[in-house]
């Protein structure tokens, strides 16, 4: 478990370190790359490059501007943090319960003596994030006389399946959520808009030293993630649609969780997985 403010803290150090140039309180107005340039017009100035890297997430203005986020699929999340006053007694409570809501999940993390509890789910139309998100806080003896002061609704963005990227523009590159690079089962992203933002940019120093068109990245990214995601959709489709009859297999058959667990630090690939589950449902 990281704390966001620390780990987005340890990575703006990094890009400094790097060499990079970091400018707060600064809106972002409009973007002209219809050149073979970028012009960014802000609230304080005008900048002028060779190309512009859109890492600005869900809600990513590059990509609304550039005219490139009009097919992603969006998870919608509600989660508040609370202090538990004796964390010790959550240290090693780490709940993920897919399935405790239509289509999506519900999740209980503990983070440095606070509980981050949250919901997530695929499913846009008629569907009520706040009701869900307090059932299953209620459905929770353990979390009965917490006090809830705020929580947060956000949007994942998640590209559907079987449909072409659409991340660059003439001189621009989208990376991360803005890219629509999460996983379709579980909304996470942390892993490819670090990914995604290392080829962006060895995609940007391949530019410069003319070794690269601008549409490798677009293969580089669907060559890495896209048929990943694709057996992720897949899974989402599966799982989501008939909880219970897949929480009975996976009861009987835990390898099949400790087989994830792998693929979500990485070390396994969802299509890795599909065969597995297939050899596992199919005895
Ligand atoms: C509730 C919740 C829980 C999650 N849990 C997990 C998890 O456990 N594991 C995981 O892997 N993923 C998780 N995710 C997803 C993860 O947070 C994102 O996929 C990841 O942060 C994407 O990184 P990013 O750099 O693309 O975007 P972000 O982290 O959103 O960063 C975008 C940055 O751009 C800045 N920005 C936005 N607009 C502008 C603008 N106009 N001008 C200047 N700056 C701008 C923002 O301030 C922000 O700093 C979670 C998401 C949510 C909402």
């Amino acid at each position: 478990m990281v704390s966001r403010e620390v780990f987005d803290a340890y990575l703006v150090k990094k890009a400094e370190e790097a060499g990079a140039k970091i400018i707060e309180d600064e809106r972002l107005l409009d973007i002209d790359d219809s050149q073979n340039s970028v012009i960014v017009f802000s609230s304080k100035g005008i900048y002028k490059g060779r190309y512009l890297i859109g890492a600005d997430g869900a809600n990513s203005s590059v990509a609304k501007r550039l005219g490139l986020a009009k097919e992603r699929r969006l998870f919608i999340t509600i989660n508040a943090e609370i202090k538990t006053g004796s964390a010790e007694d959550f240290a090693d409570l780490v709940e993920i319960d897919i399935g405790a809501i239509p289509y999506g999940y519900g999740w209980v993390f503990p983070k440095n003596g606070s509980l981050d509890i949250g919901i997530a789910s695929i499913k846009n139309k008629s569907f009520n994030p706040k009701k869900y998100f307090l059932e299953f806080i209620k459905k929770r003896p353990f979390l009965k006389d917490i006090k809830i002061e705020k929580e947060y609704a956000f949007r994942l963005p998640t590209n559907p399946e079987n449909t072409p990227l659409n991340i660059i523009g003439k001189s621009a590159l989208l990376a991360g959520d803005a890219a629509g690079l999460t996983d379709p089962l579980v909304g996470e992203g942390i892993y490819y808009a670090i990914k995604s933002g290392h080829i962006a940019g060895e995609t940007v120093i391949n530019l410069f030293n003319k070794d690269s068109d601008i549409f490798n990245y677009r293969e580089r990214i669907s060559k890495e993630f896209i048929s990943e995601f694709n057996y992720s959709w897949k899974a989402a489709k599966l799982i989501y649609s008939m909880p219970y009859f897949w929480s009975g297999i996976i009861k009987r058959n835990i390898k099949i969780v400790e087989f994830y667990y792998k693929v979500l630090r990485g070390e396994e690939t969802y299509s890795s997985f599909a065969k597995k589950l297939k050899a596992i449902v199919g005895k």
